[in-house]
């Protein structure tokens, strides 16, 4: 795997007084989850009063027990109090009560003393109502404001931090404890400025220390890069995983599969007896499907050949859609079964020379749009992750301008690891994760690209 050579250079003795002297942004090497770990935060935990603030409470000492309240007394929160109490690791805010323009101020006034007392890569959650399912147009338009408000909050946090909105539908408010789980901890370290949607669906998670455990999980492209990420991060939460690649990558896949104790498949997906090939290999069924497998052919469109176009489109799109239907169809996938694809932010915002593989990656968002309604009756979840810049093979190919730029431009200042992808794939494969389907979740450290 590449390493970004620029943030260890930059948070080095002396790198960090060079870097400084001419005024170059220092990018802060951000947490990860290690495995082993057990509480979500290490830290102070700070939350607003409301109705959805009040669900928290009722998990929150599980995922800390240093807690706080501001601007409201909660029960069993001590009041905390700015430059006298201490820094916070992570905040919860309760937007849902705003329900006019003048009620706006809140955010403001709860936010503002907050922003000097983060702690590094501190985690900030907001949560609110999808303004689609009020009736009141003004409150509509105030849930909406929030959307703006965290976008630009999360631009302007600083050393690592990051911050999302999750809009809670009326009856999903028992599904916050395994998003906060995520989004409050380093596992969600790359991801930032994002709007998600949580809607009732979700199956409960009997152990939060192995919330996978006793599901099986096939990850396609899972030799090398993003996807042998995904594997060992589904077996760390209690997966048993099929490692899937083609056969030149065979030596790498069995290495893996075997240190996962899992079992390893050597399988072109753009094959045409792959379906048949894959059902026969998983007579116990499937409950985590991810599609990960994925190829770049760059050309600009006036000299993208036959062979360029059809090879990206066949592997990274009418594949998934082939065999997610074929697994469908033959009863593979069993109910309450979570399907993952891997898009890429420039499917979102396009990227000169890459017209085939951008086509691709809009089309497995369209699809994950489609399926989820359709596949909502058997308690099954489809959503798309899109990724920006992650340091693998893929995008040590780049050429060097365009690399940096790609790692630069985001709120964090630098590209992600594939632990990161994986973090978010491991999420939506939770079985509480059912409470989001038909989305697209960005891992981008909140890239300037196709924001
Ligand atoms: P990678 O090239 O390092 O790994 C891809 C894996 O997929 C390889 O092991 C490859 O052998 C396998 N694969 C390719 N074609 C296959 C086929 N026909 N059948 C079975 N396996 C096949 O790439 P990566 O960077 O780890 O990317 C993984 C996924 O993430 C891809 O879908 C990619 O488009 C997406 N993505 C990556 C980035 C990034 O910054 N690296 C950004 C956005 C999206």
């Amino acid at each position: 795997m590449s390493s970004d050579r620029y943030v260890n250079f930059a948070n080095s003795d002396m790198g960090r007084r060079l870097v400084k002297a001419v005024g170059l942004p220092t990018p802060t090497r951000l947490e990860r989850w290690q495995a082993g770990r057990l509480r979500p935060i290490e830290g102070t935990l700070l939350i607003s009063a409301g109705p959805l603030a009040d669900q928290v409470r009722l998990f929150a000492q599980r995922l800390t027990d240093a807690l706080y309240s501001f601007g409201s007394e909660i029960p069993g929160a001590s009041q905390w109090v700015a430059e006298q109490d201490p820094r916070l690791k992570a905040v919860v805010f309760d937007a849902s009560p705003l329900q006019d323009t003048a009620h706006l101020v809140q955010l403001r006034d709860f936010f503002k003393p907050l922003l000097r007392n983060l702690e590094r890569c501190a985690r900030v959650v907001i949560l609110a109502r999808a303004p689609g399912t009020l009736d009141d147009p003004i409150a509509a338009s105030a849930q909406q404001a929030v959307e703006g408000f965290s976008r630009s909050l999360a631009k302007e946090l600083r050393d690592g931090s990051t911050l999302q909105l999750l809009q809670v539908e009326a009856d999903a408010e028992d599904q916050l404890e395994g998003a906060l789980r995520f989004f409050l901890s380093p596992k969600s370290a790359f991801v930032s400025g994002q709007v998600l949607r949580l809607s009732a669906g979700g199956a409960p998670v009997p152990d939060w220390s192995r919330p996978l455990a006793g599901r099986r999980a096939l990850v396609t492209g899972s030799a090398r890069g993003i996807g042998a990420a995904i594997a060992e991060t589904l077996a760390r939460d209690g997966a048993q995983v099929v490692l899937l690649d083609v056969p030149q990558a065979r030596a790498d896949l069995e290495a893996l599969a075997s240190r996962l104790g899992g079992q390893a498949l050597t399988l072109d997906i753009s094959a045409t007896d792959a379906a048949d090939q894959l059902r026969e290999h998983l007579p116990d069924g499937l409950d985590i499907l991810v599609h990960n497998a994925g190829i770049t052919r760059d050309k600009t469109l006036a000299n993208m050949t036959p062979d360029l176009w059809d090879a990206v489109l066949d592997i990274n799109l009418d594949a998934p859609q082939r065999l997610t239907q074929a697994l469908l169809d033959s009863g593979t996938l069993h109910d309450q079964a979570r399907i993952v694809l891997m898009a890429s932010i420039s499917g979102l915002a396009g990227n000169r020379g890459q017209t085939n593989y951008t086509t691709s990656k809009a089309g497995l968002i369209g699809y994950a749009r489609a399926m989820a309604p359709r596949l909502q009756s058997r308690g099954m979840s489809i959503n798309a992750v899109a990724p920006g810049f992650i340091e693998t093979r893929m995008t040590e190919q780049m050429p060097f301008a365009l690399r940096e730029a790609g790692r630069r431009m985001s709120s964090l200042g630098q590209g992600g690891l594939p632990q990161d992808v994986a973090e978010a794939v491991a999420w939506l494969s939770q079985p509480g994760s059912g409470a989001v389907s038909g989305q697209v979740l960005r891992v981008c450290g909140q890239s300037v690209i196709g924001a």
